[in-house]
């Protein structure tokens, strides 16, 4: 931060923002770049774009095209969101630098027609975590290890995750100062991969595309990741994988595809965090998705020979790559812009296969309705509502219904979340194993929040409101009397499931303590806690936790005596809850009377990378207590359940018997594996119970009408 702070100082090509402040409490931070004319001229240019945005502010097509004439290219990079990638935290610390000092005619071009925000780290508190381990295990057998904690506080990896949900103030900071104000053409957003396959992947994308974002931006994608690959091969830099490995399915990681922007994501290959590795040819990977690291194809046209990675290959690479996208931006400026003048006026215009609106009653659950609107809102959605009562497809609608046309600048992005997914079913080959998406395959949010949100195909003929600013309602206390002491696991090896559950229990404010290992191993755990709750994470994982490599505390997982441990807090009258895939641990490790039926049940046979199925719930019962009968369960890579011994043991929650309705959204191969099966179980052992979940309850933070599961399960 000093040194981007004397950078701007020191040139007038270069200014300094502090947007605002992470989730622990750092200085988020931006930098606009470009020529010292363009930064004295930058709120006309500011509000150029924005007329390009939203074109029916154009009184004739000449005023549009002169705005294309006169406007910059926008462009936003974003660096470093996952803080191991550790490149992109010295990336933009080059790539300012030569924008600054440089004094090409290259240069001169790119801050002559470019405005470029940078955003040097999306996740600045991950940058100190990462580097405060490395540098505390360097030259120890640790040296190279990601850290004992998630990087990000809450999310970890799944930071990148949370561009339609907004859950997270690093994700509200860049969409609410920069997306929603500068309206970026181009967003570069500056990844890793792993070591062992292609040096650098550049889009295009590998099918799905997800089907509502403008075709005009996939030939974007496809046209500027092309061409820096090409640029970058002509510099000598070998091992450039095209049209690999990633999918362009989820809007999670997408953003700027409902906001008429193109995403170019490029994932370098990584080290051992900043220590070199050496990778032998015949060691890297045989077969990648797309493509062989070690053979020549279309889309991989010159391999790498293998051999000594340092950082400095990364941070060459990736400052290379951003490089010649600024070059292409500045080059075809006019071309840019008007691509984005043509994707708003046809969101604008509507397309013809889609519905017209989507109608949202308003007496629905107030929080929820809060929270769908608020994301709604704020990518930029304009939300209406019913001046009088209105019919759509015979069914009669409430003067002060929501309301959304689809017919206005970001229609896509409101589509996509509110309607249901139908993943294509994509196999290896005819008939073999399914090809996995890269991310899950499901979003559809009235689903996962509980809500009605009814197409409406036809004109509505009934008058509407402006647009609204919907009314924030802050979530409510969960336990209100006789709270329970709620224990939350944390392992070292650490688990974004856990991070999640934080950020609910923080965010509903559900008093909990985090627990790590040596408090399990150490016993006498109902003294100290009613309930212990195992967040979503493999047996093996919770069971070994982090290898010996790792100093004390912090490897050896929960061993054998954590798991004697759990039984006896169970004995001795505790509750243990258990998500998703913890839950098969649990069944080992305290002897269950419950079966998983996936236990090494293969993809060809069952598969649900991440989707949203029915749910038939016992609301009878505590647990299921004020939910629908029938509500969803978020299913990915879980556990289901058959009971061996009803005496001990009963189900709360199923997936329904005819496979047919099991799929509410996403995919799903072969659900009459689970069709049935029970999704949620209580099985009592000596004075306390264990509550099994083969679901997600608390989705990233999305699923909040199964939140009430969860919090029924912490009451005693
Ligand atoms: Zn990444």
């Amino acid at each position: 931060m000093r040194y981007f702070e004397a950078l701007a100082k020191a040139s007038d090509r270069v200014d300094y923002r502090e947007l605002g402040k992470t989730t622990l409490g750092a200085p988020f931070i931006a930098l606009v770049i470009s020529s010292p004319q363009n930064l004295k001229r930058l709120d006309y240019y500011r509000l150029n774009n924005a007329s390009l945005a939203d074109p029916r502010g154009f009184r004739t097509s000449r005023a549009a095209r002169e705005a294309v004439h006169n406007g910059k290219t926008i462009v936003l990079i974003t660096s470093s969101i996952h803080s191991t990638e550790v490149g992109g935290h010295l990336t933009p610390v080059a790539l300012a630098y030569r924008l600054a000092t440089d004094t090409s005619a290259a240069t001169r071009e790119i801050l002559d027609n470019v405005i470029l925000w940078l955003v040097p780290s999306q996740n600045p508190d991950g940058v100190t975590i990462v580097a405060r381990w490395y540098n505390r295990t360097l030259g120890t057998s640790a040296e190279g290890t990601s850290p004992p904690e998630l990087y990000h506080h809450y999310t970890g990896h799944d930071n990148n995750r949370d561009w339609y949900a907004f859950t997270q103030v690093e994700t509200q900071l860049t969409v609410d100062s920069l997306y929603n104000v500068w309206h970026p053409q181009i967003v570069h957003d500056i990844h890793q991969m792993g070591s062992q396959g292609a040096r650098l992947f550049l889009p295009p994308y590998l099918d799905p595309v997800e089907p509502n974002i403008d075709p005009l931006l996939i030939d974007g994608v496809n046209a500027l990741g092309s061409d820096m690959a090409w640029d970058l091969a002509a510099q000598g830099k070998t091992g450039i994988s095209i049209n690999s490995t990633y999918d362009a399915w989820t809007p999670a990681r997408a953003y700027q595809h409902y906001h008429g922007a193109v995403r170019i994501l490029s994932e370098t290959a990584s080290g051992d965090l900043a220590s070199p590795v050496d990778i032998p040819f015949d060691r890297l990977e045989a077969r990648a998705r797309g493509y062989n690291p070690r053979e020549r194809s279309w889309n991989f046209t010159n391999p790498w020979r293998g051999g000594r990675w340092t950082i400095r290959d990364i941070v060459s690479y990736q400052t290379e790559g951003a490089y010649a996208l600024l070059e292409h931006a500045a080059k075809q400026r006019e071309r840019w812009l008007s691509t984005f003048l043509t994707v708003e006026w046809r969101a604008v215009r509507g397309w013809r296969e889609w519905p017209y609106a989507y109608v949202i009653p308003a007496r629905q659950d107030s929080v929820a309705l809060s929270a769908l609107l608020g994301i709604l809102r704020r990518g930029g959605v304009e939300i209406r509502r019913a001046l009088q009562s209105f019919t759509v497809q015979g069914q009669r609608h409430a003067a002060g219904s929501y309301v959304i046309v689809l017919r206005q600048p970001y229609a896509s992005f409101a589509k996509t979340l509110l309607e249901v997914q139908r993943y294509p079913d994509r196999r290896q080959y005819p008939g073999g194993p399914p090809e996995r998406p890269y991310d899950v395959t499901a979003h559809t949010l009235p689903l996962l929040m509980g809500l009605t949100a009814l197409a409406a195909n036809d004109s509505l003929r009934v008058p509407l409101s402006g647009p609204i600013v919907p009314r924030a309602i802050a979530p409510v206390p969960r336990l209100d009397d006789d709270t329970p002491r709620v224990g939350l696991y944390k392992s070292y090896d650490a688990s974004m499931d856990e991070g999640w559950t934080r950020w609910v229990f923080d965010t509903w404010k559900v008093p909990y303590t985090s627990l790590v290992d040596s408090v399990v191993r150490n016993g006498k755990l109902k003294e100290q806690f009613d309930v212990i709750v195992l967040p979503d994470q493999s047996p093996q994982e919770l069971l070994k936790g982090l290898p010996p490599r790792y100093p004390a505390p912090y490897s050896g997982g929960l061993g054998s005596e954590g798991s004697e441990a759990l039984r006896q807090f169970v004995v001795d009258g505790g509750t243990l809850v258990a998500l998703n895939e913890a839950s098969r641990f649990a069944i080992q490790a305290l002897l269950l009377p419950v079966r998983n039926v996936l236990e090494a049940v293969g993809d060809e046979d069952f598969y649900a990378p991440g989707s949203i199925f029915r749910l038939e719930l016992d609301t009878a019962n505590d647990i299921g207590r004020g939910l629908p009968r029938e509500t969803i369960g978020w299913f990915q890579g879980g556990p289901a359940f058959e009971v061996l011994d009803s005496s001990v043991a009963r189900v709360i929650g199923r997936w329904p018997s005819d496979p047919d309705r099991v799929l509410l959204s996403g995919w799903v191969l072969h659900p009459e594996r689970v069709a049935g099966k029970a999704a949620i179980v209580e099985v009592q052992q000596g004075t306390g119970r264990v509550i099994l979940f083969g679901l997600r309850p608390q989705y990233r933070g999305q699923s909040i009408v199964t939140y009430p599961l969860l919090f029924n399960s912490l009451k005693n």
